[in-house]
């Protein structure tokens, strides 16, 4: 692996990205120059102390290093990366706006596509999409040589902090569209069918708008504040956005279309179903599902102990989170920074199965958190006072690969064993919510219960749009903001008939 560029010295850095513009100027780098240029590390918190801290872990690139970076971009006139990008940015472009200085844009580019590039950025899987095209890590042949075009675009992001112009807004059309989930699908609809003019409300079912993006990913990886900024600037763009409000209880779609004038409604309510084990012992106290635990300390600031947090989560010895995800580790990560002693992450397969980002389990290993890989509960035990006090754990080793092509994991019979935990996390997924299925007749489901859409996110119903993870079940944030500009599309053409 590459040296750690900011171990080396930052004038000597400076001067080779001024040796390196000088050729480019000049006509002369080839691309044995840009493949001699080392990958850039992302500076981060240091491993120690960030386990007591809730900031970004990630800080972001220096100039030099985004400039530098940049450089090893090969331009390609194909640009198999934008192939690999699910809303097709322009990176080969954007990129080499960096290497001008350009920062504003390259910022507009990424915009023309994207509208959370600082989320984007910092949360996007790369390493498995736009990432794992590039033709440098392509050449030597590891995807953590590509160019990091995730860091790339946080730069440009980041650097616009605040400063984003709001969009303008066509003259009123008079029509009403409603907005149901306020994730990024919700917010791209939100922005894309305010823009044309229409009167747009977003209903959200918490008390703070933003999805998983807010009560989720936890704030060591993606500030709330950046979240914040986009819910402004929808708000700055006329968005009416109206908290505490649960479609399916509060209203429904048909009363919202047919009593409160709503012509359009995007459903983008995401899939907020915890799943479970099935096991024994999930009912005791000290079991949260990933999703409780998370939303508890993001949004309701259960770490603030002592400081008035609505829902404070029980303080934690030990603690098992199931699962090999990025919720598992979110989670985990949680835990630690939540005061737990030992964090296990229990999984049935082995690391290399691990759907997790490699940069998840890095981090998650750097603050402490033990892997207990091959191993699966069984059930949880309890004491007399309902509370969690073990899990009963079975060894596995792994089999023939299964459907998914990941080899299956088989239980070793007899090898049980105790783990000694006070607090269980079940991160293995989750499930569409039942209450829009239940309160929408003529709405189709499949038989998971995600909302069925055509390729324009129009479902069965006339005037109701869907996209994100109701549709596509537990997905990404690029991809629901891609099905989100879809609709929109759909949206504002049906409305202009
Ligand atoms: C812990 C965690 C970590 C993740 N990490 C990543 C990551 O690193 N990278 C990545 O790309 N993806 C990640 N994801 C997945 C990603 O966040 C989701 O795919 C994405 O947010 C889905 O967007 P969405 O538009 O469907 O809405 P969501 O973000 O799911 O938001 C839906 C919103 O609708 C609201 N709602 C639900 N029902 C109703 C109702 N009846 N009425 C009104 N409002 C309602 C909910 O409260 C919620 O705010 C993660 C998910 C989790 C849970
Ligand atoms: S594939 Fe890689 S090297 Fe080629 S244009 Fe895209 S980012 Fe640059």
């Amino acid at each position: 692996m590459p040296t750690h560029p900011v171990d080396i010295d930052m004038n000597e850095q400076e001067k080779y990205l001024q040796e390196l513009l000088t050729k480019q100027a000049q006509g002369q780098l080839k691309p044995k120059d840009r493949y001699a240029i080392k990958p850039q590390d992302m500076p981060a918190q240091d491993a120690v102390k960030r386990r007591h801290a809730m900031s970004e872990v990630a800080l972001g690139y220096t100039e030099t290093q985004a400039r530098l970076e940049a450089m090893r971009c090969l331009q390609c006139a194909n640009a198999p990366c934008v192939e690999g990008c699910p809303v097709r940015i322009r990176i080969r472009d954007f990129i080499g706006e960096i290497t001008k200085g350009q920062y504003d844009r390259a910022l507009e580019i990424i915009k023309e596509n994207s509208l959370l590039p600082a989320v984007c950025g910092r949360v996007c899987p790369q390493e498995v999409q736009c990432q794992e095209r590039c033709t440098v890590g392509k050449k030597f042949k590891d995807v953590n040589m590509s160019v990091s075009i995730g860091r790339l675009e946080r730069y440009a992001a980041d650097l616009a902090h605040g400063g984003g112009q709001t969009p303008a807004v066509a003259p009123p059309t008079g029509k009403k569209v409603a907005v149901i989930g306020s994730g990024p699908g919700g917010i791209v609809v939100a922005a894309d069918t305010r823009r044309a003019g229409h009167e747009v409300t977003l209903f959200e079912a918490f008390h703070k708008p933003g999805g998983v993006m807010v009560y989720g990913i936890p704030e060591f990886r993606l500030p709330k504040a950046i979240v914040q900024e986009e819910i402004d600037v929808l708000k700055k763009m006329g968005v009416k956005i109206v908290c505490n409000f649960i479609v399916g209880r509060t209203r429904t779609i048909e009363q919202l279309m047919k009593e409160d004038g709503f012509e359009a409604v995007y459903v983008g309510v995401g899939a907020g179903l915890p799943k479970f084990m099935g096991i024994e012992g999930e009912h005791l106290v000290g079991v949260y599902s990933a999703n409780e635990y998370l939303t508890r300390a993001n949004l309701m600031k259960a770490y603030e102990f002592g400081k008035g947090a609505d829902t404070p989560i029980a303080v934690s010895k030990k603690v098992a989170v199931l699962g090999g995800g990025n919720v598992a580790m979110d989670a985990a990560r949680m835990a630690v920074r939540l005061g737990a002693e030992k964090v296990y992450l229990v999984y049935r397969r082995s690391e290399t199965e691990m759907p997790a980002r490699i940069e998840e389990v890095r981090h998650a290993k750097e603050e402490g958190v033990i892997f207990c890989t091959l191993q699966n509960p069984k059930r949880i035990l309890g004491n007399d006072a309902g509370q969690v006090v073990g899990m009963e754990c079975l060894r596995y080793e792994l089999g023939e690969p299964d459907e998914s092509g990941r080899r299956r994991p088989v239980a070793i019979g007899g090898s049980e064993f105790v783990m000694n935990v006070d607090t269980v996390i079940v991160a293995i997924g989750n499930g569409a919510n039942p209450l829009i299925q239940q309160t929408t007749p003529g709405l189709e489901f499949n038989q998971w219960g995600n909302i069925v859409v055509d390729e324009n996110c129009r479902t069965s119903m006339k005037g109701v749009y869907a996209g994100g993870d109701i549709v596509l079940g537990t997905a990404t944030v690029i991809l629901a903001m891609g099905q989100g500009r879809i609709a929109a599309q759909a949206i504002n053409t049906d409305l202009a008939k």
